[in-house]
């Protein structure tokens, strides 16, 4: 590495930071006191990070400067200066971190935002722009920093319009100062006592004292002079260590925002100590939306102290995998202060923690899904897939979570007045008239596996579900038909990862699980049995025929028991995925075999009965092969499948259509 230069030297912004910039100094955000919960959460980073440092560093601390953030506001030259004495940055760093962004996701983040003429409010409030934000109230920024266990210190400065300039300084002190050359309009930001105030609000949870300096004219006449004074504005003491009933719930929102970095609000939060063999606190959020972008992961996550220190962001092991959703802090008391990921991993203690930490987030989500069903709503909406993982991976808690599952339903839809209008009139009036009038539907459409079984109809053997791209299709699925007229409901999942979910699950309070999509779909009644059999019978040469003309295309024909209306359907084998699950997989490039799945068609049906003639006036019948590839094409199609040969499909569409039109009266013809 060349030695840097003694001169000052030019640097561009990266395209990114350039755009960035743009929109900070032009924007009309009203709430532009942000920049100081900003800087003061940098600042409040840097000290955590060097006290980490100083843990196997002691010499770093060794020159006593305290642990502390100083905001000095000087009217004469119209500055603001946040000083830190924390880890302090390179020139390396300097020019690293506040030229460039790391995000791999903001470009795509600031096209698709302007793109929907978003660049303002919204822009600032929901990304957090960081130090950038410094613009929003000067017009020029200059960084002076000492890095920790350097005797070097260098000099940032930028009128954010052409790059930014790096140079060599004297420094005495390890830290930061950041020098905020205040806009003429942003001057109140000069003034003590309001600086103080947004500390109060925005800052007072940080752990390090945020001093505010005063300068007083004390004395009169000649002997007058200008005292300065220095007052801590924050309570100074980490928030998770405050009384629960003395936290705000806009400190936890300010906290949680300086642990995000987004403009959410926590949906819900867990703050409790556990005490016994092992101590520990935990704040832990849960963020009402998933963020921006997964890249931005090193701040998610929950962040590791060890009695009051810093210790790690992002500590996985400390929360089961699928808690990943979680935001927040946990202070152990136990951990050795040189705990590491390596260590970490076979901890007794840290395994305790986990125990602890999955048993109260549940409680939490139990408690929300009863006492807060709009906002956990919510939370399924945006973490619903987390709770599928638990019930497919976390064995220990699968039961418990299965009743945080929440799906549409051909009843709850109905109830709600919303979707299944074609159900093609199975559920009953009376049904939906009934449902409408209870309190419990507002609740979108969505039903929990106990509800489910508490409204099972009398001798319902287990809980159904199809599986398919939209509720709308699964809605008019053949293969819920004769389910719905025998009243029983049927859940319409529509998340590939749901077959996963209930092949895990296998049962709820008893009652199995069951797809009505698969072949060994058992509907029960023996006097429906010995019917359908006799129809077997009697179909028995039709049906080897359609075998034979589908040959290539499915494993098995036979006389359904599950349709009423349709005329076919397809259904899955043992051991094979459902259609939809297979698509998904595919579309993602792995490898799926096309399962041959089992035609089932319906005996009672008048085209089937048409074919059956046809068939008997002549076995060997071409047209005959034509319909039966249509009715396999419908099939596909009503479950979302792709039909081989679409073109064919339309020709002999076309043909059967002027065929049918030539009968109309008047028709063509
Ligand atoms: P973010 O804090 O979101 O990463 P910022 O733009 O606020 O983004 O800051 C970029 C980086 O600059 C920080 O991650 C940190 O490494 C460094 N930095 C900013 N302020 C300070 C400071 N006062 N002391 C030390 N490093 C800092």
């Amino acid at each position: 590495m060349s030695a840097p230069s003694v001169t000052p030297e030019s640097f561009p912004f990266q395209a990114e930071v350039s755009q960035i910039l743009d929109l900070v100094i032009h924007s009309l955000y009203s709430h532009k006191e942000v920049f100081l919960r900003e800087l003061i959460s940098n600042a409040s980073d840097a000290l955590d990070k060097l006290r980490f440092r100083a843990l196997t560093e002691p010499e770093l601390l060794a020159g006593d400067a305290p642990l502390e953030i100083r905001l000095v506001p000087d009217a004469e030259e119209g500055t603001l200066t946040l000083e830190d004495s924390g880890v302090g940055m390179s020139r390396e760093e300097l020019i690293a971190n506040l030229g460039t962004i790391a995000h791999s996701g903001t470009r795509e983040l600031l096209e698709s935002m302007k793109r929907a003429g978003k660049t303002d409010a919204s822009f600032i409030g929901q990304f957090g722009v960081g130090f950038y934000s410094a613009y929003l109230v000067a017009d020029r920024v200059v960084v002076e920093s000492r890095a920790a266990g350097s005797s070097e210190a260098f000099r940032w400065s930028s009128d954010a319009k052409s790059g930014f300039v790096v140079e060599p300084i004297e420094r005495a002190k390890v830290g930061t100062s950041v020098v905020l050359h205040l806009k003429e309009e942003q001057k109140q930001f000069l003034e003590a006592w309001q600086l103080e105030e947004l500390v109060r609000r925005y800052s007072d949870f940080v752990a390090y004292p945020i001093l505010v300096q005063k300068t007083e004219r004390v004395g009169s006449g000649d002997d007058a002079k200008t005292e300065t004074t220095f007052e801590t504005a924050n309570r100074a003491s980490a928030l998770w260590q405050r009384p629960r009933a003395e936290i705000t719930e806009e400190q936890h929102a300010e906290f949680f925002k300086h642990l995000t970095h987004e403009g959410d609000e926590p949906l819900a939060r867990a703050h409790f100590t556990v005490e016994g063999t092992q101590v520990f606190t935990a704040l832990l959020y849960i963020p009402e939306h998933p963020p921006l972008f997964e890249s931005q992961d090193e701040r998610r996550g929950v962040r590791l102290f060890v009695k009051r220190v810093f210790i790690m962001d992002d500590c996985r092991e400390l929360l089961p995998p699928w808690m990943r959703f979680l935001r927040g802090v946990i202070d152990s008391d136990d951990l050795p202060l040189n705990v590491s990921r390596e260590t970490l991993q076979d901890s007794q203690i840290v395994r305790t923690i986990r125990k602890q930490v999955a048993k109260k987030v549940l409680e939490l989500l139990e408690e929300l899904a009863k006492e807060k069903p709009e906002d956990f709503l919510t939370f399924w909406r945006s973490w619903g897939v987390s709770l599928k993982e638990a019930v497919a991976t976390d064995w220990e808690s699968k039961e418990r979570v299965a009743k945080l599952l929440r799906y549409p339903s051909s009843k709850a839809a109905l109830a709600a007045g919303s979707v299944v209008s074609d159900a093609k009139g199975a559920y009953e009036a009376k049904d939906a008239a009934d449902a409408k009038d209870a309190k419990d539907v507002k609740l979108d459409a969505l039903v929990s596996l106990e509800a489910y079984v508490a409204r099972m109809v009398e001798g319902q053997p287990g809980i159904y579900y199809v599986l398919g791209e939209s509720e709308k299709t699964l809605a008019s699925s053949p293969h819920i038909e004769a389910l719905a007229k025998r009243g029983y409901e049927v859940l319409f999942l529509t998340d590939p990862v749901d077959e996963l979910v209930a092949d895990a699950l296998r049962s709820f309070e008893g009652k199995p699980l069951v797809s009505a999509m698969r072949a060994d779909l058992k509907l029960g009644d023996s006097a429906e049995e010995s019917s359908r059999a006799a129809h077997a019978k009697e179909l028995e040469p039709f049906l080897a025929r359609v075998k034979e003309v589908l040959a290539e295309q499915v494993a098995e024909v036979r006389v359904s028991a599950r349709l009423t209306d349709s005329p076919c359907c397809l259904v899955v084998g043992e051991g094979q995925h459902h259609a939809y699950l297979e698509q998904v997989l595919r579309r993602h490039g792995r490898e799926a075999m096309p399962a041959r799945r089992t035609l089932e068609l319906n005996a009672e049906h008048p085209l089937v009965a048409s074919l059956k003639a046809e068939f008997e006036r002549d076995a060997a019948s071409p047209r005959l092969v034509e319909w039966i590839e249509l009715l396999h094409d419908q099939a596909l199609l009503t479950e979302g499948s792709k039909i081989a040969d679409p073109n064919r499909f339309a020709r002999r569409l076309t043909e059967l259509l002027q065929l049918a039109a030539r009968a109309v009266p008047g028709g063509a013809g």
